[in-house]
Order: C-alpha cells, then sequence, then structure tokens
C-alpha cells in the first residue's frame, strides 16, 4: 500500500528511518513548506520569534494524529528557538471534561518531555490575557513564557471570554456585527448553497445601538438558547459558504467546566480560535486540511477588528491517517462507551496513552511523526510503517531475555539431578557494549510447544522425535521419548543432552539447523502475557462505514509463560526482546506479586505474510 509520501513499502520507507537522536545532532531537522516558512518568516523579520500553538479540544483523548500535531508544532518551536502553548480549546461548554483535560496534559508531557520541553509555552498560574492600550487601541495579550512545566498550566481558550467578548462589542461597534432573531433551522435555510447564495437576514441592517443592547441583554441571560446569535456582517453571496454571515456567539444556558456559571453565550469555534491566536501572540497557527475553507474568515475578523499588532497566519497540512486504525475521537469514544476495548488507554487504541500503555516509547512516536513528513494533500500511511519505526528503535536499545510463552516441560535424563549451570547468554548482539548475562541451566526446562512437532514437515527445523536442536546458549539435544496424558496431549519430552557441545566445547561447532529459547524450569518465574495485535482486520475499517463490524476478535490473547528470573527486575522505562517472540514492555498493572507483560510489538511483520499467503 502506497502511503502519503508516495512510498511504496516498508523496505523504503526504512531506508530513511534513522534514530531520533541521529537526526537531531547530524541534521538540522525535517524540511517541508511550513517550516520553510517559518524560517523565511524568521529570516525577512516578518515576526521576531517563531511562536506556534496546539490547541485540542477537550472531549476525548489524544490519539496518534494529534501526536503528528504536536511534534510538529513543539518541533518548530524546538528547531527555531520559539514557542509553542498547549491551549485547551475549551469554547463548547456542552462536551468538555475535566478527565479529557488531564489526560491531554499527561499526554503531551510524555510525548515532548525532555524534548521540547523547555520551549512549551505554559502559563504561569493565575496570569490571564491583560487589557492594555496599543497605539490608542485596547488590547488584550498574554506576556509569552517559556519555561519549565512543573507548577505551570496549560492556556485555555475559556480564559479569553472576557476579551473575546470584548472584542465582539468591538465588532459590533464597527457596524461589522449584528444581532440575528432567526432561529437555527432558519440560519440555516438562508445560508443558501455551495452553488447557491444565501440571503440576507431581515435583522442584518439593525442599528448598532440596538445591537450593542440586545448583545448585552444576550450576555444578561435575557433569552433562552437558540433566541438570537451574534453574526458577523460580511457576504451572503460570498462563494465560500463560511464568509455568508457566520454565527460568532450563540445562547448557551449549560455550565462551563471552566468559568462555571458566570457566561450564557459561547464564542464559536472560528471567532474564538483567531483571537486566541492572536492574544497569545502565536505567529504561525498551524492546522489541518479541513480548516482551509475557514482561512478567509479567521484573516477576516482579524483584519476587520484593525487590531495593533501583528497578526497570526495560519497554514494547514494533511491530517495523518493510518491503515488498521480509526482515528476520529468520536468512533474511538464509541470502542470505549460499548466496552468494545478496555477504555482509552487500551493498549490497542490508537490513543497516545494506548500506545504508551502498550510499550510504545515517546521517542519511537517523534521518530514516527518526523518521517512522516508534512504535506498538503491527504493519504492514508501504512501502519506498517509505524510498527517499522518501533522496531528499529527496540532492535538497537531492547535487552534479550529468555521466556516460554507456552511451556512444554523438557527432562535430560542424562543431565544430573542436582547440576545448575551459569550459562553465557548475550544482552544485545547488536550492542556489545551491553554485555552479557547468566542463564541457570538445569535437568528440568521448558521449551515452546511450538518448537515441537510429533509428525514434522521436513523442513522443520526445530525438536521432533529422534530429532535435534540446539537450546540457546547451550547443548545439543535429542528427542528420544513423548509423554502424553490420558487425552494424547504432549505433557513431557525426554531427551539426552549432548554433553560436549556447550559453547567452548569438544563438539560446540557441531551442526544442527536449529536453535530454539528454553527457561530453567526450576529458576523460571511465572509471568501474564498479553499478546496484543491490530484491533481491525481490515486496511480500511471504516471504508463501508461499519468499522465495528472488522474487530479482530484475535487482538488479544492471554498466556501464562515461564520467564528467566532476571524479567523479576524489569523495569517499566525498559523494553525487552524475548528472543525469537517480540519485544514486550512492563504493563502498568504489573506487581510484584502478579508480574504481567504486554507485547507491544513482534519481531517481523507477521500481517505481511498473511497478504502474501492470500495473493
Ligand atoms: P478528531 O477529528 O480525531 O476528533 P479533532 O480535529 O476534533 O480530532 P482537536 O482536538 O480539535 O481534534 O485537534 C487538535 C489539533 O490536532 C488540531 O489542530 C487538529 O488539526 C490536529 N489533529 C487532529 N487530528 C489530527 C490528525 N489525524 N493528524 C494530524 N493532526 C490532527
Ligand atoms: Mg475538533
Amino acid at each position: 500500500m502506497k502511503n502519503r509520501r508516495g512510498l511504496k513499502n516498508v523496505r523504503e520507507v526504512s531506508r530513511l528511518v534513522r534514530p531520533m537522536s541521529e537526526i537531531i545532532e547530524r541534521e538540522a531537522a525535517p524540511s517541508d513548506f511550513i517550516r520553510d516558512i517559518v524560517g523565511a518568516d524568521l529570516a525577512a523579520g516578518k515576526t521576531g520569534r517563531a511562536h506556534t500553538r496546539f490547541p485540542p479540544e477537550p472531549n476525548g483523548y489524544l490519539h496518534i494524529g494529534h501526536a503528528k500535531s504536536i511534534c510538529l508544532n513543539f518541533g518548530i518551536a524546538r528547531e527555531f528557538g520559539g514557542i509553542c502553548n498547549l491551549r485547551m480549546d475549551d469554547t463548547n461548554p456542552a462536551k468538555e471534561e475535566v478527565e479529557y483535560v488531564d489526560s491531554i496534559i499527561e499526554d503531551v508531557r510524555w510525548l515532548i518531555g525532555g524534548w521540547a520541553v523547555d520551549r512549551l509555552g505554559l502559563k504561569p498560574q493565575g496570569k490571564t490575557a491583560e487589557a492594555r492600550m496599543v497605539n490608542g487601541k485596547r488590547d488584550f495579550e498574554i506576556e509569552p513564557v517559556v519555561g519549565a512545566m512543573a507548577g505551570m498550566e496549560p492556556f485555555y481558550a475559556s480564559d479569553y471570554f472576557e476579551p473575546l467578548h470584548d472584542y465582539a462589542v468591538e465588532l459590533i461597534k464597527l457596524g461589522k456585527a449584528y444581532v440575528c432573531d432567526l432561529s437555527p433551522e432558519e440560519t440555516e435555510a438562508y445560508r443558501g448553497a455551495p452553488d447557491q447564495p444565501g440571503r440576507n437576514s431581515p435583522y442584518r441592517e439593525r442599528a448598532v445601538e440596538e445591537n450593542l443592547d440586545l448583545f448585552a441583554r444576550m450576555r444578561a441571560g435575557e433569552f433562552p438558547n437558540g433566541a438570537r446569535t451574534l453574526r458577523a456582517k460580511i457576504d451572503m453571496a460570498a462563494p465560500n459558504i463560511w464568509l455568508r454571515d457566520p454565527v460568532l456567539y450563540r445562547i448557551r444556558h449549560t455550565e462551563h467546566h471552566h468559568t462555571g456559571s458566570k457566561w450564557c453565550i459561547y464564542p464559536m469555534y472560528d471567532f474564538a480560535h483567531c483571537l486566541s491566536d492572536y492574544i497569545e501572540g502565536v505567529t504561525h497557527s498551524i492546522c489541518t486540511l479541513e480548516f482551509d475553507v475557514h482561512r478567509p474568515l479567521y484573516d477576516w475578523l482579524l483584519e476587520n477588528l484593525k487590531l495593533p499588532r501583528t497578526l497570526p497566519r495560519q497554514f494547514e497540512f494533511a491530517r495523518l491517517s493510518l491503515t488498521y486504525t480509526v482515528m476520529s475521537k468520536r468512533k474511538l469514544m464509541q470502542l470505549v462507551n460499548e466496552k468494545l476495548v478496555s477504555g482509552w488507554d487500551d493498549p490497542r487504541m490508537p490513543t497516545i496513552s494506548g500506545l504508551r500503555r502498550r510499550g510504545v516509547t515517546a521517542s519511537a512516536l517523534r521518530s514516527f511523526a518526523y518521517h512522516l513528513g508534512i504535506t498538503k494533500y491527504d493519504g492514508l500511511t501504512d501502519v506498517a510503517v509505524l510498527e517499522h519505526v518501533i522496531r528499529e528503535e527496540f532492535n538497537k536499545e531492547a535487552p534479550r531475555r529468555l521466556a516460554v510463552l507456552r511451556p512444554l516441560k523438557v527432562v535430560l535424563t542424562n543431565y544430573p539431578e542436582d547440576k545448575v549451570e551459569e550459562l553465557d547468554a548475550v544482552n544485545n548482539p547488536g550492542a556489545p557494549e551491553m554485555g552479557t548475562r547468566k542463564v541457570l541451566f538445569g535437568r528440568e526446562i521448558y521449551i515452546e510447544r511450538d518448537d515441537f512437532m510429533e509428525a514434522a514437515p521436513p523442513k522443520y527445523f526445530r525438536l521432533r522425535p529422534g530429532g535435534e536442536v540446539r537450546l540457546k546458549y547451550g547443548y545439543i539435544i535429542r528427542c528420544d521419548e513423548v509423554i502424553k496424558d490420558a487425552t494424547g496431549e504432549i505433557v513431557e519430552l525426554r531427551c539426552t543432552a549432548d554433553i560436549e557441545s556447550k559453547s567452548g566445547g569438544p563438539t560446540s561447532d557441531r551442526k544442527v539447523k536449529g536453535t530454539i529459547h528454553w527457561v530453567s524450569a526450576r529458576h523460571a518465574i511465572d509471568a501474564e502475557v498479553r499478546l496484543y495485535d491490530r484491533l481491525f482486520t481490515v486496511p480500511e475499517p471504516d471504508a463501508d462505514g461499519d468499522f465495528k463490524a472488522h474487530i479482530n476478535p484475535n487482538s488479544l490473547e492471554i498466556v501464562h509463560a515461564k520467564c528467566e528470573p532476571a524479567l523479576r527486575d524489569a523495569r517499566p522505562e525498559e523494553r525487552y526482546q524475548f528472543e525469537r517472540l517480540a519485544y514486550f514492555a512492563l504493563e502498568k498493572e504489573s506487581t510484584a506479586e502478579k508480574l504481567i507483560f504486554n507485547r507491544t510489538i513482534t519481531l517481523k511483520d507477521a500481517w505481511a505474510k498473511e497478504l502474501k499467503k492470500g495473493n
């Protein structure tokens, strides 16, 4: 599948992928049309600093699409020595919840902490937009802040309700806004269609004084929801439908999570957004392509208010869409509410918290976001690209450990009962500096059930009756006897070890085709292992509008594994490669009494193999 950059497959992408540290050290940063604009604006002195913002609406958890936007906005601040504000776009009173605000702060901190942290614009507690006179005009500005996160807060658009209201009054005084009594349905009908001009509202020519009076009474709570709106007076025949006297304020007698019952009129997104950018001193307001059609309104509002400071400008880029994934908050919310997943941070979710819980690192996500590139055309990115970036990082950094997911007991009949040996195991073959460790070996071991077959096909190079296999870091063993229970299930293998075949021994370079992993039965520790897979079975789950019908029934399998004792000291910030199996991370519910690991990602792309088989 082609991804948005026109790259055909993962192999092509792989040549481009390098760890984050390398990129930052060896080359400045990615380059794209937005970074070019920022660079040119700075060089031309159009702006003294690059100031961006990330403005999530707190009506759900952040997903990997937001991660792309976060890395772009904070990345620009980081690369150009600028500032990026985290701003809650919380002007809609009905939808926001405190839980979402908290999760957004946590996710942003996690994703960019230690990377762009000192470039993060956060508001010192208690500080709000201050009114001041600039060039004889009343203006609102928040001093830009560059600082560490501790003890500071994100910005809230709802903190600007007062200045936004003042700007609305100003617009009325300039004859550029009016109070309209049309109902929501009538307003809609008057708007016309893209190929058909709208009709002027009968209230369009109200006098300034009457508008001021009605707007004040709207604010005072005199009218019920929907009775009146404040609208911009632009052009009902404009080809761009967003310029047809858009609603700026509506009446909502609803409590707001941040401002309580102080307000019963609330600004619309388009009005609040450009002015919030202005108040915060944002220079480059970067959003996704669907806001392209809103840009003329963004500019109209700022220009018509005749604001005294430099105006922010809006730029659009293509949003991230991933195969085998649904991305919109609304759909993710359905998965949560209908209990199709365990919550917003279910490790199968494409949310930042889900990816984190699954074991994906912040650096891998940032690296993914950097390699995506920023373009102007929408497309679909193969989720294999994300998986590749994760594997690439883990392969370099994850220590290897031995674990057996579906244990089958093996007794080495010629090995002394009480003998215990320490064998040398390599921590990471690609990184000799990570050293070696001792693994304990004894007469009874566990191997993977999959690594034994009774009636094996000729090319099966693992263990079979009468066959030989090498135990990783240890001996060659031969299977002599298969023990079954009453139901015919294999419960144990009896084998002999070639005692001379250990590394360094006289027959150590004797060739056998297969090598398998194992753990010592006497020393193994138990762990629950959660094997996560893609949540959907088809590349575009919502193509037919019924994404829930394509949920992968095998997206989670829980097994009870036997692990080498070193995994008792597993740390949450570390990733582990269980040799020959996959990469794992400690699950957040894991305790000393009950060890739990999540499979973050398999060693190879099993889905690509499946696809090939199907062809
Ligand atoms: P969704 O459509 O998933 O519900 P949203 O656009 O409603 O998301 P917001 O909270 O409004 O979510 O988004 C905050 C910022 O993140 C916006 O600037 C938006 O353009 C950006 N963003 C949202 N989704 C994506 C995506 N898939 N890729 C890149 N940026 C995104
Ligand atoms: Mg939105």
